[in-house]
């Protein structure tokens, strides 16, 4: 009864690759500027976007979520962007360096 719910799935804006929701990150647009919402329950105009760095160049990410969020961003909120994907290329290059991850896929 209701447990073969279906998963939500949403397109990442750079390159087009539709995943479960879940997986993917989302930059909602709020009354107070745009923010990275990783709970995906912030209220707001979202864009949804891989954790993959390659997704999170910024001469590309901005003008994309510049039109999926309909603003302009501000310097202080590309800086936010750049400071994320910085932070999402360290994580995938120290999981190449240990050559395992570690993940928790049996919860
Ligand atoms: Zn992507």
């Amino acid at each position: 009864m209701g447990r073969q719910k279906r998963q939500p799935e949403r397109t990442c804006i750079v390159c087009r690759k539709v995943r479960p929701k879940r997986e993917l990150i989302r930059i909602v647009r709020t009354p107070a500027g745009v923010r990275i919402d990783p709970t995906g329950k912030m209220n707001g105009r979202g864009a949804y976007l891989c954790p993959d760095p390659a997704c999170w160049q910024l001469d590309i990410v901005v003008p994309k979520l510049q039109r999926a969020l309909r603003v302009a961003l501000t310097p202080a909120e590309k800086a936010m962007i750049a400071a994320y994907a910085q932070a999402l290329s360290e994580k995938s290059a120290a999981i190449e360096e240990q050559g395992s991850v570690d993940v928790n896929m049996n919860v």
